[in-house]
Parts: structure tokens; sequence; C-alpha cells
């Protein structure tokens, strides 16, 4: 059956590229020490820094959000550094396991996958380590395996509270452009992400950003490395920025999606992606009221903004749903992943989305369950709709009603 139409990307990354975007890149090759590419590479660098919100320095590297949690790892700490990583799904869990892999003593504190990381537990461990071997607290702001966003102010202060001197690293893969994110104020060392979530960037870069203590201990780091050496990296030529031979086409590609987020407002991007969340959890709640389907996390206000995770009932394969989902109404939605394996599915809303999409999601989602005889409440939908309604009055009390066009002229 041919497709027509667009696809439903609801996967947590990659994410929808906009069309703008995928225009910009859309350019032949050229010298990347010409001042053209150069100039708007190093702007981007800098607008990126706007993104993190620090002042510190942002660095770029060819490779997906796997590249970029090993910057911090092979650059600002050394074999047999001890490293604390609070873990609370499946991508926590996979950075501590690079952790170990390159070496570092990794103590991973296993939390609750249904809550957010609890600041007390990483303030008890922290005091535990009373000879200060802890060189680093790795934190995932939103575990994009749950749905849950954890507050990184909390965590903060427990490091501080425990008036501990370890590094506070933090995992913004899925979290920057979609929660708030502030990484001077909240006092985070380093932070990273990748191009392929709420940059709104095809795959393929990843960008980490450190502050000047971060920096610093880069400079004396003897960790073996070489393509992720940030200090060769610091060099004034293009070629070194890049390590190698720059992601031109991408490179035009982020420039766009920079200036159309800084057009809508960093601010108002994180309120769009929490009114469009508002309508996936309002429309989750009522299909949960026959039983089979649940918001995977109870607390309200730790649901993320980009991503929701919905338990089923044992009975029930999500991903047979899923695979309806993609099949035949060209909706993708993310898989359960680590212990959510088999058990639940994810509705990603993150990125370049607006209502009608998140409209059209859901209701190809509520298809794909009637289809699948999957028991779900009704009314999803109009709950879905009525929040975005809720919202958009709470956001605009003021705005005036612009005519539409009139079709009889
Ligand atoms: C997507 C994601 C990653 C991994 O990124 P890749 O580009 O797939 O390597 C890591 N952490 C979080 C929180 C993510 O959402």
């Amino acid at each position: 059956m041919p497709q027509r139409g667009r696809i439903f990307l609801a996967t947590p990354g990659p994410t929808n590229v906009p069309d703008r975007v995928l225009r910009a890149m859309h350019r032949a090759a050229e010298d990347f020490a010409a001042p053209a590419f150069s100039d708007t590479a190093s702007s981007c660098l800098e607008d990126l820094a706007k993104v993190f919100r620090t002042r510190g320095r942002v660095f770029c590297f060819i490779g997906n959000g796997h590249a970029a949690w090993e910057v911090p790892l092979v650059n600002l700490l050394e074999p047999g550094d001890t490293v604390l990583v609070p873990v609370s799904g499946r991508f926590s869990q996979s950075w501590a396991e690079m952790a170990e892999c390159l070496e570092l003593r990794t103590i991973r504190l296993d939390l609750p996958r249904d809550r957010p990381l609890d600041p007390d537990a990483i303030e008890a461990a922290l005091r535990a380590d009373e000879g200060h071997k802890i060189k680093a607290v790795l934190a995932v702001q939103t575990e994009t395996a749950t749905g849950i966003s954890s507050d990184m102010v909390a965590i903060r202060r427990a490091i501080d509270a425990a008036r501990h001197p370890a590094l506070f690293v933090v995992d913004a893969i899925a979290s920057l452009a979609a929660e708030p994110f502030a990484m001077d104020e909240w006092g985070v060392d380093c932070a990273l992400t990748a191009s392929q979530k709420g940059l709104m960037l095809p795959p393929g870069l990843g960008f980490v950003a450190l502050n000047d203590r971060a920096l610093g201990i880069a400079e004396t780091c003897r960790h073996p490395r070489r393509y992720f050496d940030l200090n060769f990296r610091r060099g004034e030529q293009t070629y070194q920025w890049f390590h190698g031979t720059p992601p031109l086409q991408q490179i035009w590609g982020l420039r766009e999606s920079l200036d159309m987020l800084f057009e809508e407002g960093l601010d108002e991007v994180v309120a769009r992606h929490r009114r469009l969340a508002d309508a996936v959890r309002a429309c989750v709640a009522a299909w949960a009221e026959a039983g089979a389907l649940a918001l995977h996390c109870p607390i309200p206000e730790a649901r993320s903004n980009a991503v929701t995770a919905i338990r089923v009932a044992p009975d029930i394969d999500p991903d047979a749903m899923r695979r309806l989902a993609r099949d035949h109404y060209q909706t993708a939605l993310g898989a359960g992943l680590g212990d959510l394996e088999g058990k639940a599915f994810r509705i990603g809303h993150l990125g370049d989305l607006n209502e009608p999409m998140i409209l059209g999601t859901l209701a190809a989602v509520e298809l794909a369950l009637r289809r699948c005889g999957i028991a779900h409440g009704p009314g999803g939908l109009e709950a879905a709709i009525e929040a975005l309604a809720l919202d958009d009055a709470a956001a605009e009390p003021e705005a005036g009603l612009t005519p539409v066009a009139d079709d009889r002229a």
C-alpha cells in the first residue's frame, strides 16, 4: 500500500526535522576554512551556550548522544577515579556501564524506576565518601526510558549539603529545549546533549558544555584520549574544533534550528512542550480509566515534557500495537526500554511539534488500541483538546482573535 501524507514521528529521538532545517542543509560542500563556514560554526557554538545558559564553552562532536557521554568521562576523569551514578532507567544505567568500561570505579545508586532521582540518597552517598574519592556525579535530567524528569537544582543542593567537591555532570539529551535548563545558575559543571532531540536536527552531532572549573580539569586530565580531547579542540582552526573535517551541512542545519529556537524564544519553546505534554497526559489519563493502561510515573510534576511512558496490563503486547500504529497508521511510537521492555510504550512529544500533530498522534494511538482490542477509557481525545484549550486561554488571556482569511474574496 503506498503511503500518503506525512509520517508521524512520536519517538523521543530522532525527532522531526523541520523543512526549514532540511532546506538549510541542502548545500554544496565548501572550503571549511573560509569565513562563511567558520563564522557560522563559531556562531553556533556561542549560541548553543545560550541554550545551555552558560558562560562556559560548548564543543561539538560528530557522534550521537553516546559519543557525548564519553566526553566528560575521558576529559574530566582518570582511570581509577570514582563516579557516582544514580540509576533510574535504561539510559542512566548505560552511562554507568560506559563509565565502568572506561575504567572508572562506578558507584551505582540503584533507585526506583518510577520516581525522579532522590536527592537525599545522593547526599547520603556523598556524605559516606569521607575521603572525597568521588570525582563526579553523573545525573540524567530526563530519563527517556521512564519519561521522568528529575530536579537538577535539588541534586546540586544535595552535593553542596554534603560539602562534597565532586563535579556535577548532567545528561540533558532529552531535556534541553524541552524542560527548563540553566547550567550556570544551577551549578552544573558539564552538560551534554545530542542533535536529534530538542534541537530538531538529524542524528549525528553531540554537544558538550563545560564551565571554567571543568575546562581547567580537562587541561591536566591524564585519561588517554585523542578524538575527544578538548584541549586540541580549543585551537584556532575549524579543523581543530571538529578534530577533522567539520560536518558542514549539519552545521548549516544547526544554524537554522538555533534561529528557530530563538525566534520562538527558549521559554516559549519549553512552554509549548509543557502544553503539548499536558494534552498527552490528559488523554492517557482518560484511556487509563479502563484499567489496561497507566501513566508510568505516579508523580504528576515529575512527568517529562519530552516523552510519556505508558505501562500496559500484563496480558497486553505493546509492541504489536506499536507495529500496527507504525505499519498501518504511519505513527512511530517508542518501545518500553530496560525494565519496561514489553511492558510499556512511549509517546515522544519532543522537538518540532504543534497541537494538530499531537492530536493526530493521539488519535492514531487510539485507533491502534481499538484495532488491537486494548481496553481504553473514552474521551481521551476530548480530554487532550480540553487541556489545550484551557492552556491556550491561560497563556494568552488578552489575545484578540485574528479573523480567518475571508474565502469569499
Ligand atoms: C537519546 C538519549 C541518549 C542516547 O543518545 P543517542 O544519540 O541515541 O546515542 C542518552 N541519554 C538520553 C537521556 C537520551 O534521551
